[in-house]
């Protein structure tokens, strides 16, 4: 269908502007935008054949060869409208106002990602929070941040940020803040304002509907921001705070130490503070952030004693500035993120603290300062001089035209001209300051002077988890729901992480084994509903404060609930397990009735979901043994739930019964190792692809002589002469000592080479006698290219599961994207 107006609703969920990221095209929207370098109208087709139904493309882009086509496409919709962009804002706003939950916006010359995130530290804790996305504050970052708005949100934090007059009143009817920050006004972004005035008029656009705004109050004499309140929107209560004793606002008193600073707030007129916290963060910036936040927490609701439990959570964030070994003894600060002169003035005194290193900078062409070049250049020539700086490089073809402002500086146009020109492989035990302002790419010049460090890693393959998930999801389709276990440290790969690629890509639950994992997730900003399998009668009060639903296998637990309900006016969500066969733990057949009765005496206690486990889904052998797993758990599902009057989620299918016993999904499955490509199922298995790789590297290779002894217990030997490398991979690692003495194989240079002797603990010897032009810091995989882990476990007389889950902390986890 081709309509020529705005949707004012979609059936998909997600909503992309960028053809590269579709990961669920089926549930996709995709908004076709023209920028200066490409056309998404460009990708309409191929997207269509990828299985995306619902386009939302522009008049202007919208004739020729592929509108005629597109006729044709009967199953798709496609909204031609004026402005994709607007669309997308039009469909956010109206998602905002289906939500009656308080949303804060904040604004602000700088700090904003640093408030949202903190703020959310703050209030996680009692809330269920949704923020914006990294600092997603733009026309495009705001409206998707705003569509991820879910009926589990119970407060909303999102940021906003303009870089020209009128931005403002679009993006404030998009987010519609309830309460309001403005976190700090200076001179970043000034470029397309006439005046501080307009800007500051412009930022306050924000807030013309909330009811409270907070903000910091600097001048005694007078208050602009309280004056430009006045004028459009006199009802709102100003909080204002300030660091002098003024009449009208929060007095706030710091006193900063060496490791710690001492916080007090007290309210005008009143003696005592209201707040009093401690936090580990001493720098000024970073506090008038956190002071922001903390009165925000007040005024949602959070106790005094809740802020400072939470505070200790409160951490700088590091997007800023990453310090990294180089080659050839260099030390590199990347600084990249702020592109402004006080960036560049904050970050020139980092390079004192390397006395004896030679100080290089780095810098491309200053954009959008608000300043004009002829004065802006000669500014920042000063500041470079001030610091004594021993090697000046500038990129850009500002830098080249004002390069004799500079006392002493090299120029290249580009980015690349400097990667070619050599210049960086001269740079030795220098410590060098990288200021790049984005459209530079400067993460080149990073990587080119990087130290390549050689350790043992995991990889996770976040591409090919996402597409085992598409599978996973069209495989059950949209009726059944999808529970992921992330307990183990999600199977050794890392919780957090996957759990918030799970959480993005919208699945309906996470499930862990213990509560403390439960709240590890949920202090890393993990909002899906959780269920935890192992609850502890003591940890009750823990569920309930992190929203973690517990698992209940036992009639003590039960009744322990319920008290504990009733003793703090709570409801709370269980998961009943029963016990059809696995005799582990579970209520069994003949306490079903006991069970269903208990429960209906209990108004408090709301049963989300009943549940049981398969044994042997796997494996046919034991096919008649699940089929009456299966029956069993119908028969007693069905009595609890003619006795309760609602009807809970019912799932007992783990990874392998969601293909061998599609009757056993029910309304939700349990996907556990399927996820990272690990299935019996020969055909499953092709649509499924590979997650993990364990890599570790060479430290020595050594010849050997048939008659010489290698490692511990002298166990290993060559059959001929021959050469041996040494591994930096060990059963610590959890490398199983069962896979020495040849039965495990590493892949090196694409050539396999059997183990020798025993594993020891940090270490293994492989046989590469037969590996042409091997050489030391060669990288060896243990499993993931040619050795499927499936076949390694095997070998070492295990399961996957085990080896997953034995990969020690001190191997790196890393994320790939392809
Ligand atoms: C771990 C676990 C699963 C997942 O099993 P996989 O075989 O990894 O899919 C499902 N249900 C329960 C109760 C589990 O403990």
């Amino acid at each position: 269908m081709i309509h020529h107006s705005s949707p004012s609703q979609l059936r998909s969920s997600i909503l992309s502007l960028d053809s590269r990221q579709i990961y669920l095209p089926q549930q996709t929207a995709f908004f076709a935008v023209r920028g200066v370098h490409h056309d998404g109208h460009q990708y309409i087709e191929p997207l269509y054949h990828l299985g995306v139904r619902e386009f939302i493309v522009e008049k202007a882009a919208w004739s020729g060869i592929l509108a005629e086509k597109a006729k044709k496409w009967n199953t798709a919709d496609f909204w031609v409208v004026e402005s994709s962009i607007e669309s997308l804002q039009d469909i956010a706003r109206i998602h905002r106002k289906s939500f009656s939950i308080p949303v804060i916006g904040i604004t602000g010359s700088n700090g904003k990602t640093t408030c949202k995130e903190w703020l959310a530290t703050l209030l996680q804790s009692k809330f269920s929070v949704i923020k914006s996305p990294k600092s997603f504050n733009s026309q495009i970052g705001v409206p998707l941040s705003v569509w991820g708005i879910k009926s589990q949100h119970q407060l909303a934090i999102f940021e906003a940020g303009i870089s020209k007059v009128g931005e403002m009143k679009k993006i404030e009817r998009v987010i519609q803040p309830t309460w309001g920050i403005f976190t700090h006004f200076g001179e970043a972004h000034g470029q397309n304002f006439e005046s501080d005035q307009q800007k500051l008029q412009e930022k306050l656009q924000l807030f013309t509907q909330v009811e409270k705004l907070v903000y910091r109050r600097k001048n005694a004499q007078h208050d602009p921001i309280k004056e430009g309140m006045q004028a459009i929107n006199p009802q709102a209560e100003l909080i204002s705070w300030s660091t002098e004793d003024l009449p009208q606002s929060l007095f706030v008193y710091w006193k900063i130490g060496a490791h710690e600073t001492h916080i007090r707030i007290k309210k005008p007129a009143q003696s005592e503070a209201f707040l009093d916290v401690r936090t580990e963060l001493t720098d000024e910036a970073y506090l008038e952030n956190l002071c922001h936040c903390l009165i925000m927490a007040h005024v949602a609701g959070l106790s005094t004693e809740e802020i400072q439990e939470r505070t200790k959570w409160v951490r700088p964030i590091s997007m800023r500035l990453e310090i990294k070994e180089g080659l050839r003894n260099n030390q590199i600060i990347d600084d990249s993120y702020n592109n402004d002169l006080d960036g560049l003035q904050l970050a020139l005194p980092l390079l004192k603290k390397y006395e004896h290193k030679k100080r290089v900078l780095i810098i491309s062409d200053f954009i959008e300062t608000g300043i004009p070049a002829v004065e802006l250049y000669p500014k920042i020539a000063s500041l470079v001089q001030s610091q004594k700086i021993d090697q000046l490089i500038g990129v850009g073809d500002q830098l080249t035209k004002y390069q004799q402002a500079f006392q002493s500086i090299e120029v290249f146009y580009h980015t690349e001209d400097l990667l070619n020109s050599g210049i960086l492989n001269q740079l030795s035990d220098a410590v060098i300051l990288l200021k790049g302002a984005r459209k530079f790419n400067f993460e080149l010049i990073t990587q080119a002077l990087e130290t390549k460090t050689h350790c043992t890693k995991l990889e996770v393959n976040l591409d090919a988890l996402q597409s085992n998930l598409t599978y996973y999801k069209e495989t059950i389709g949209q009726n059944t729901k999808l529970m992921v276990m992330v307990k183990a440290f999600a199977y050794g790969t890392g919780a957090i992480e996957i759990a918030q690629v799970l959480q993005q890509q919208g699945i309906d639950y996470l499930t862990v084994a213990y509560t403390d994992e439960g709240v590890q997730l949920r202090k890393n900003g993990i909002y899906s509903p959780i269920m935890v399998m192992n609850p502890q009668i003591g940890e009750l009060d823990t569920l309930s404060n992190y929203a973690l639903e517990p698992e209940v296998y036992s009639m003590a637990m039960l009744e322990a609930i319920d008290e504990y309900c009733h003793a703090h006016n709570k409801s709370i969500k269980i998961h009943i397990k029963l016990d059809t066969g696995m005799k582990r733990l579970g209520f069994s057949p003949d306490q079903c009735k006991e069970l269903t009765h208990k429960i209906a005496s209990m108004p408090q206690v709301w049963v989300a979901s009943i549940l049981s486990h398969l044994v042997a889904s796997e494996s046919i052998k034991h096919q008649k043994f699940t089929e009456k797993q299966i029956q069993l758990f119908d028969k007693m599902t069905q009595k609890i739930i003619q006795t309760l009057g609602y009807t809970p989620l019912r799932h007992i299918a783990n990874s392998a019964a969601i293909k061998n016993y599609p009757n056993s999904r029910y309304e939700m499955v349990r996907l556990g190792i399927s996820l990272y490509g690990i299935s019996g199922n020969k055909e499953e298995k092709k649509s499924l692809e590979n997650v993990l790789t364990l890599k570790t590297y060479i430290s020595q290779i050594k010849e050997i002589k048939k008659n010489e002894t290698i490692g511990y217990g002298r166990k290993g030997k060559l059959k001929t002469n021959g050469r041996i490398a040494t591994l930096a991979l060990g059963y610590a690692d959890g490398y199983a000592r069962s896979l020495g003495m040849g039965k495990g194989l590493f892949e090196i240079n694409g050539y396999l080479c059997p183990t020798v002797g025993a594993i020891c603990m940090d270490m293994c010897m492989v046989d590469i006698s037969h590996v042409p032009l091997v050489k030391e810091g060669d990288e060896a995989i243990a499993f993931g290219g040619k050795i499927q882990l499936t076949e390694l476990a095997h070998q070492a007389k295990t399961i996957p599961y085990e080896l997953m889950t034995n990969i020690s902390e001190r191997v790196k986890r890393v994320y790939v994207k392809n």
